[in-house]
């Protein structure tokens, strides 16, 4: 235990209580007056600034169990933080306890049954590097300092999810601390009814302190993106679609809008111009990963294209250094079932307003393995989407922000009436209200509230897109 005392906002618990908590916990817990606690109150998305009353830097499962009593027993509102990428923030509160997974990383890859047995804070960085040393992997985001397990939770897509599935659908079993103190584990023999809620269901049940993935061969990737002029923006975009309607499960794309970065490997000339394109990522042989990209490589002919066989793990990290900690970030997202002309046409009128060279449109594929499991079958439910698109105007600088956020709310709103209804619930922000959680959970809204009910009745996990206990 590492702890200074220090003054306290009034309210929370008292000194001796805290005091009596730090010396049950192995790891640190700051308060407001302690050295570092302004740089450990900071999330990812710059926006929030929120100031918590404790953040418990675990150091193992005994400090999760401790951190949930503390904040259930002085009726606390309890945050939890593995990767901080939450753009609403959850990884943080005001005048809470932040339980901050982040010292937590052990990883076990077990060669014998394929499978990966990863610490709640491990980031999607940590978990490819031990896993690529034995030729692994398993579908994870496209950005590696991402938390495994907030990604996991609300479902998480990435590369490899057309081949193998979302993130979600490759956990085998996970241990997690309940609002009553219990450590527990779901899996599909015990606790099933959590296990379906965990995967999708977000951080509603409890804090997960270790997940099991099944793992895949998968070491060299042929990936990295393919740029086109905006003036043929959509033609590309028709491409896209097509193309992804026939193409290999192993071969995923997303479409995006950007300004081209300011640095290799792009060429000086189109450095500041808004370009489209697609980030391709093939998980076969590369030789026949290039052979399928063909289509996308001769059409254009592109501005640029810089694709290659590459280590998963380098992959994985190729839009890193675009998207550091310490960025402002306002975001927006739907499913849509088919990207058809109408939903093309607005892209290309809102697209190329793009209004820094941090910001994005995405498209990603929602397809592929995706589709072989049914929305019932996991509390993920628009599992017969074909795309979900995500508008997000990231900044270093907050002044633009309101004006930044308006091109996001207009842009979202001109393709809303042709979305699917609900979005991913990693990618809502907190402003948009009840109806988009459950309308992002469809028919699965009911069974998640009562299995809320079950596993946390007074609704003690609430920071985050919340599920509410079906009533008694
Ligand atoms: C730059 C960037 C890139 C992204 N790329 C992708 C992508 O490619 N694919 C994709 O699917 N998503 C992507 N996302 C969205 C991402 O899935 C969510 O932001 C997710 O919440 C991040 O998880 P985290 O652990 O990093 O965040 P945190 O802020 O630490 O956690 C978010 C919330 O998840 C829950 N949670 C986290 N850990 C636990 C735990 N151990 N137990 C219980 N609940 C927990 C809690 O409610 C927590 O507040 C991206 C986000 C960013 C910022």
């Amino acid at each position: 235990m590492q702890h200074t005392a220090g003054k306290r906002a009034a309210g929370g618990p008292d000194a001796g209580a805290v005091q009596a908590f730090a010396s049950t916990v192995r790891g640190k817990v700051i308060e407001p007056s302690d050295a570092g606690y302004e740089s450990a109150r900071k999330v990812y998305n710059a926006m929030i600034d929120r100031r918590p009353a404790l953040i418990v830097r675990c150091a193992d499962v005994a400090d999760v169990i401790s951190s949930v009593g503390f904040a259930r027993d002085h009726a606390m509102p309890l945050a939890i933080r593995a990767g901080g990428h939450s753009a609403p923030g959850f990884g943080t509160c005001d005048g809470g306890l932040v339980a901050d997974l982040s010292a937590m990383k052990g990883i076990r890859v077990d060669l014998a049954r394929q499978v990966a047995r990863v610490e709640g804070g491990c980031t999607w960085g940590d978990f490819d590097h031990a896993a690529h040393a034995f030729g692994l992997a398993t579908p994870g985001g496209v950005i590696s300092t991402t938390g495994v397990s907030g990604l996991t939770l609300g479902g998480g897509f990435g590369h490899l999810t057309r081949r193998y599935g979302l993130s979600c659908d490759n956990l085998i079993a996970a241990d997690v601390v309940t609002a009553n103190g219990r450590l527990i584990t779901a899996s599909t023999t015990e606790h099933s009814d959590l296990f379906w809620a965990l995967r999708g269901g977000g951080g509603n049940f409890g804090v997960v302190t270790s997940m099991e993935f099944r793992l895949y061969p998968v070491s060299t990737v042929f990936a990295g993106p393919v740029l086109y002029p905006l003036e043929r923006a959509t033609e590309a975009l028709r491409l896209f679609r097509d193309f992804m309607q026939t193409a290999p499960r192993e071969f995923s794309a997303f479409f995006a809008f950007l300004i081209v970065p300011p640095a290799p490997p792009f060429p000086e000339h189109l450095h500041g111009k808004t370009v489209c394109g697609v980030v391709c990522a093939y998980c076969g042989e590369p030789a026949a990963g290039e052979a399928v990209a063909r289509p996308l490589l001769e059409f254009g002919p592109p501005a640029f294209a810089h694709v290659g066989p590459a280590p998963y793990p380098m992959a994985q990290c190729m839009f890193d250094p675009l998207l550091p900690p310490g960025l402002h970030h306002y975001w927006k997202a739907d499913f849509v079932n088919d990207l058809t002309d109408e939903i093309i046409a607005e892209h290309v009128k809102h697209g190329p307003d793009i209004p820094t060279v941090n910001s994005a449109l995405h498209i990603y594929p929602i397809d592929g393995a995706v589709h072989d499991v049914a929305p019932q079958d996991t509390a993920f439910a628009y599992r017969r989407a074909r795309f979900t698109h995500i508008i997000a105007a990231v900044s270093p600088d907050p002044t633009p922000m309101p004006r930044y956020r308006e091109w996001v709310r207009n842009y979202w709103s001109a393709l809303h009436p042709h979305s699917s209804g609900g979005a991913y619930v990693n990618f809502l922000i907190d402003d948009e209200g009840n109806e988009r959680i459950v309308a992002s959970y469809q028919e699965n809204y009911g069974r998640l509230a009562d299995i809320k009910k079950t596993y946390d009745p007074a609704n003690l996990f609430r920071v985050n897109q919340n599920i509410r206990p079906a009533a008694a």
